[in-house]
């Protein structure tokens, strides 16, 4: 039965799903309607459930196919980004370990999709930048006409959009303001002035960076600050 159904079938199931969750269609119009599109009428129905179980954030007991699954997840976050693929993902692992424990089977598939889309939820803006920074070192590792072959292959000329969460500490301004005021326009390591000034306001370009990170116990005082300019800055971090 899950292997006759088709990618129109999979659309069609989403849109009427989400006419039957949003738009007044009443479920048996729903299950009416995919029937005329060719799907089975359990089918239907399950479809249309796991759509809502999807969007409501809660556990579904009856299953729907690999494809299905994927479809669904992705137009989520198409349609409603995190706040709905979020719900959704948390409703498909807790179908997983039902199926899973009743069955005593693993889905590994379906495991797979939940994983690959997982990753749209992000995780902290740090872990995804050093993620993104071992890709690079990795495509490094390629020759040239390896990159350019994929590269022409012109796949991800749209980059995904991930939602990403982030902790940032509370700094205090005077300590901003006073480093670069001691700084007078002149980075504190490399002692050359700011190589520009800022549009906003004419004063000159110098960033204020902690000798012992914020996250590491470095405290916020003035005494652990350095006005730098941005190479001496980005040299700090990465030199
Ligand atoms: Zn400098
Ligand atoms: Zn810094």
């Amino acid at each position: 039965m899950a292997n006759t159904l088709t990618t129109a079938h999979i659309q069609g199931a989403y849109r009427i799903a989400s006419q039957v969750m949003d738009h007044g269609l009443s479920l048996k119009q729903g299950v009416a309607q995919l029937v005329t599109e060719g799907v089975g009428a359990t089918y239907a129905q399950d479809l249309i459930n796991v759509y809502r179980s999807m969007r409501l954030g809660r556990c579904y007991h009856r299953t729907i196919n690999v494809e299905a699954t994927d479809y669904f997840l992705r137009q989520l976050f198409e349609d409603g980004g995190a706040a709905y693929l979020s719900p959704a993902i948390n409703a498909t692992h807790q179908h997983i370990d039902y199926y899973e424990k009743h069955q005593k089977l693993t889905l590994h598939r379906k495991r797979k999709v939940v994983a690959d889309l997982e990753h749209l939820l992000g995780g902290s803006v740090m872990s995804h930048l050093a993620a993104f920074e071992e890709l690079v070192q990795a495509a490094l590792v390629d020759s040239s006409d390896a990159r350019k072959a994929r590269l022409a292959a012109r796949a991800h000329l749209k980059p995904e959009r991930v939602v990403l969460t982030s902790t940032m500490f509370v700094r205090n301004p005077d300590v901003v303001a006073e480093a670069l005021h001691r700084a007078a326009g002149v980075c504190e390591v490399c002692v050359q002035p700011a190589p520009f000034t800022r549009k906003s306001n004419g004063t000159p370009y110098l960033e204020v960076h902690h000798k012992i990170r914020l996250a590491d116990g470095g405290l916020d005082t003035l005494e652990n600050a350095v006005a730098l300019c941005p190479n001496c800055h980005r040299a700090s971090h990465y030199g």
